[in-house]
């Protein structure tokens, strides 16, 4: 396994080789930060993307959650999370509802 080093002022991200587009970190994310994108080259045709970066919170629930050990979230000594936005719950809520993927126009 490799060593992953935090980037520098980034709130979550992922290790591209190891995610197998199994969709569980997008159905636990209160914040709607994570979607799946279209991506022919993978086993599922599917590939994580962190959309919406300035409104993770924190809470942990995708790098606990993830059965890959593929996406990490920064220390909260280093990083300062946002606080949990109405907005950022409802877009949450569309992607859930959209197969996990982020709706047109959203
Ligand atoms: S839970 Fe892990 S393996 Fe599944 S989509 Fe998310 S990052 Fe990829
Ligand atoms: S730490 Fe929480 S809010 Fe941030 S991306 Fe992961 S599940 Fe979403």
């Amino acid at each position: 396994m490799s060593v992953v080093t935090a980037p520098k002022d980034t709130a979550v991200w992922v290790d591209e080789e190891r995610c197998k587009a199994c969709d569980v970190c997008v159905s636990v994310c209160p914040a709607g930060v994570l979607a799946m994108r279209p991506e022919p080259s993978s086993t599922l045709g599917a590939m994580i993307t962190i959309i919406a970066p300035q409104d993770c919170i924190g809470c942990y629930d995708c790098e606990l959650h993830c059965p890959d050990f593929a996406i990490f979230v920064a220390d909260r000594k280093e990083y300062k999370f946002s606080k949990i936005k109405e907005e950022a719950k409802k877009r949450a809520e569309l992607i859930k509802k959209n197969n996990y993927r982020l709706p047109d126009g959203v």
